[in-house]
């Protein structure tokens, strides 16, 4: 007999499930990760589950209709407690898709209220007066006024929140936080009378994260980033923080690198990374011209090098040319096959090169890298860097130690540290 999961999460994509997962383990939860809805029980003993979704940027229907699926599954695996984990920038729409989910979530838990609180201290995102700050700057000053698929022009949250939704939404700001638990209980009781159903939260520091979750602890339903992630755990009656929480299994075996990111910190790290171990790029053009046959290419020279060290391939380049490839092949196109490359050469290094660790920079990336490798679910180990943990890989065949990483998270030199971690 396998113990329930005591709180379910439900993230809506796939690096910031990692994260959330993250921050659990850190204070001491057993955590599954999976990829999905699964299909069947888990069978995995773990005081949480975050089931990763791709649910930000899909139509709102499409994410309420995936979220519920989500929620009736861990209610099936016996949770107790729900948190519905979006990104600290408050990634959205006028159209959603924070609001309907949320929605969605109360009415099928026969809720009536809940709380938004997107802060990340640790990252500098914090919340006041219901504005939400990145850095020292308004969430519409941060850059992600210009974000391509989710522009946020506007830091007042609650402003942002209320088209999204058909319950009304309120601030509890940092007057109640000021008088820590109780005030934070005190204010929830006065929002629910005042007809509130969802309830910004303003957010400092992690004193405020403690108090939020402390007095929010009857709740069925919490909403918001990471960053409770680390409070929430505590206020369950009876839980102990597990020493062994991020304790993963020993995978021996080769270890590779993929990077599909662009992003400045991938660049770096490939470029700190190429100094110290044999690696290959990508070569789009050839990829275009016959795909097998520079697969082939790129697996031979990953298997040649393998048993001496770990081995890099990476299609990551700067701007400009990034730029001329997907003026020449369209981006969708390059996109996917450069990623399709790359799940590709996982897959083969796993059945024929003996490789068993691999680190993956990249969110799309490691989704396509993941399913290639038919992993469903991930346990969450120790940390690499903040929100990049090494994971142990379910599904088919045996297991494998995996760090999937967003493509800006990470140190520069995080492709090499990451292997003397793993055991
Ligand atoms: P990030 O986490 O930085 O957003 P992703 O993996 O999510 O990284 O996205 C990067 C995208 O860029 C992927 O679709 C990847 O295939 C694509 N890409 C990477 N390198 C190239 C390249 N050289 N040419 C075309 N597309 C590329």
């Amino acid at each position: 007999m396998t113990a329930a999961p005591r709180l379910g999460c439900i993230a809506d994509d796939f690096t910031g499930a990692t994260d959330l997962a993250s921050q659990l383990v850190s204070v001491g939860m057993r955590v599954v990760q999976t990829i999905g809805t699964p299909l069947g029980p888990l069978d995995a003993d773990c005081d949480a589950v975050v089931v990763s979704l791709k649910s930000r940027t899909v139509a709102p229907q499409e994410a309420v209709r995936l979220s519920l699926q989500a929620l009736d599954w861990l209610r099936r695996e016996g949770a107790e407690r729900f948190y519905f984990k979006y990104c600290s920038t408050f990634d959205s729409t006028p159209d959603g898709n924070i609001g309907p989910v949320a929605d969605a979530l109360l009415d099928d838990l026969g809720e009536e209220f809940t709380l938004a609180v997107p802060s990340l201290p640790a990252n500098r995102r914090t919340v006041y007066n219901g504005y939400l700050f990145a850095g020292d700057v308004l969430l519409n000053e941060s850059g992600m006024q210009d974000h391509p698929l989710t522009p946020m022009r506007d830091a007042f949250l609650p402003r942002v929140l209320q088209p999204q939704t058909r319950r009304r939404v309120g601030l509890l700001s940092h007057h109640a936080l000021a008088k820590g638990t109780a005030g934070v209980r005190a204010r929830i009781a006065e929002l629910k009378r005042e007809g509130v159903g969802i309830a910004v939260c303003d957010t400092l520091d992690h004193d405020d994260l403690a108090a939020i979750a402390e007095g929010s602890a009857d709740l069925a339903l919490l909403t918001g980033g990471s960053g409770l992630g680390l409070t929430v755990p505590a206020t369950f009656p009876g839980f102990a923080p597990r020493r062994d929480a991020a304790d993963l299994d020993a995978v021996g075996g080769h270890a590779l690198v993929l990077a599909g990111s662009c992003s400045r910190a991938t660049l770096a790290q490939v470029g700190h990374a190429k100094a110290r171990m044999p690696a290959m790029a990508v070569d789009v053009d050839a990829l275009f011209a016959g795909f097998e046959a520079h697969v082939d290419a790129l697996v031979a020279f990953a298997t040649s090098g393998v048993s001496e060290g770990p081995v890099l391939v990476h299609a990551s380049m700067e701007p400009e040319r990034l730029q001329e490839v997907q003026s020449r092949y369209g981006t969708g196109e390059s996109g996917e096959t450069v990623e399709r490359a790359l799940a590709t050469v996982a897959r083969r290094l796993v059945d024929e090169g003996g490789v068993r660790r691999i680190l993956v920079a990249g969110g799309e990336t490691s989704g396509a890298v993941v399913g290639a490798l038919g992993v469903t679910s991930l346990r969450i180990g120790p940390t690499i860097d903040p929100g990049v943990p090494w994971t142990q890989s379910a599904g088919s065949g045996a297991p494998l130690a995996l760090a999937l990483k967003s493509g800006n998270f990470g140190g520069p030199d995080i492709m090499t540290r990451a292997f003397g971690m793993v055991r």
